[in-house]
């Protein structure tokens, strides 16, 4: 009687959650301080004290029905100001609330932007490899084809040429996410000028908009001052997808929004098309509690400096024992290239170490390995020397 599509999505398991389950078996076996879980993002440092203390505001002292009660289904208006706002002060665009689109995090954000865009399933959305295996979900969700570019592997940035090929009349957008999970790419001014460039060209060619999501978790957590291009200041049919689980450090509040920028060529209708994909998806308001918490915090951050401090350490130290990695601009994820092709053996042997790692296989990019290090830095520091022995064991 079930869906067949859904329970055959139901017997893919996540591979990272997997993992995450065998290692707390495994610390069960020999202790949470033996086994080196770097297998998932969940962010490693507390929220600041301001979003607790303006949560418990809002409890204490606020309207209870307001707090807790549904809102317009595009956000509280005073939020929406209040990240449009945030947005002008750090990026010099002129943002209003009617720019801004409350979701349930980045996931709805993308979902809904798919939904938005797509007539049926011969439409394509185009993302590269390595990419975050949800968006093969959304994209069934939203009953189109996910295209994928493989990696380029030197930089893990754009393949231009493997893009401008791949783009057709059936392409509706192409899906990026800088600074990237799982390889901690980000893309330069000069990248995102020469996307922006190809894509008004192919618009004018196929004669449709061709839009362009940027998916934006790890917006804030970019290393060694490098400066993130804002996509819409460089291409009009952006829409941008932000969730504040990252820089916040509160993924289980499930807060994001998407930026409907008024010079997007729909734009008159897309915060009613929104609404309408977020219907069709069972999204009907964000968590009023929360929508006024990050009204309030919108220029705040967690801290992030220990993400840089553990780049810093993981991958320089990975580099000298003889891995192969590029090095992370952003995010907080390593992708070295496995010690042998096959990147899931390459795993299972580390295992033995209890080094917990994903394979690449699962981002669309095989032979690499994703490395989360948003974990306490003496965590690193007590797992270095079992990298040491795991290569050394490739070594004899
Ligand atoms: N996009 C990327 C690249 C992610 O890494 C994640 C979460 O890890 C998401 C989207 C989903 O974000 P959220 O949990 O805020 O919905």
């Amino acid at each position: 009687m079930l869906s067949k599509k859904v329970l055959e999505l139901s017997g893919q398991h996540s591979v990272i959650r997997d993992i995450f389950e065998f290692g707390m078996e495994r610390a069960k076996e020999v202790g949470a301080e033996n086994v080196f879980d770097f297998s998932i993002g969940n962010p490693s440092v507390p929220a600041p004290k301001e979003v607790d203390d303006t949560a418990v505001k809002y409890i204490q002292d606020g309207d209870p029905v307001a707090v807790h009660g549904y809102t317009s289904n595009a956000g509280i208006y005073e939020v929406r100001d209040a990240v449009a706002k945030s947005l002008n002060r750090r990026f010099s665009t002129d943002y209003r609330a009617d720019n801004i689109f409350m979701t349930i995090g980045a996931a709805a954000a993308i979902g809904i932007c798919f939904k938005s865009l797509v007539d049926g399933p011969e439409d394509e959305i185009i993302t590269f490899a390595p990419y975050f295996p949800e968006y093969q979900v959304y994209a069934q969700g939203a009953g189109c084809k996910l295209t994928v570019i493989p990696a380029e592997t030197d930089s893990f940035q754009i393949d231009f040429e493997r893009l401008e090929a791949a783009i057709s009349e059936h392409t509706k957008a192409v899906l990026i996410n800088s600074p990237n999970n799982p390889s901690g790419a980000v893309y330069s001014e000069e990248t995102i000028k020469r996307l922006a460039k190809l894509l008004e060209t192919k618009q004018k060619e196929i004669g449709h908009s061709i839009y362009i999501i940027s998916d934006e978790p790890y917006r804030e957590i970019v290393y060694d001052g490098i400066k993130l291009p804002h996509i819409p200041s460089y291409y009009n049919n952006t829409l941008v997808c932000y969730s504040f689980s990252k820089s916040l450090s509160i993924p289980g509040e499930r807060i994001g929004y998407i930026i409907a920028p008024s010079q997007a060529e729909d734009f008159d209708d897309l915060l009613a098309v929104f609404i309408a994909a977020g219907r069709l998806l069972s999204y009907v308001s964000v968590p009023a509690l929360y929508q006024k918490v990050v009204g309030d915090c919108v220029d705040l951050t967690s801290d992030l400096s220990v993400y840089q401090a553990n780049k810093d350490l993981f991958y320089h130290a990975l580099i000298e024992m003889g891995y192969e990695c590029v090095e992370p601009g952003g995010a907080f994820y390593l992708f070295p290239k496995a010690l042998e092709p096959d990147a899931n053996a390459f795993c299972e042997r580390a295992k033995k170490y209890d080094l917990l790692m994903v394979p690449g296989d699962s981002f669309g990019c095989p032979g690499y390995v994703r490395i989360s290090y948003c974990v306490p830095t003496e965590r690193i520091e007590k797992a270095l020397p079992l990298f040491q022995q795991l290569i050394d064991e490739y070594k004899e």
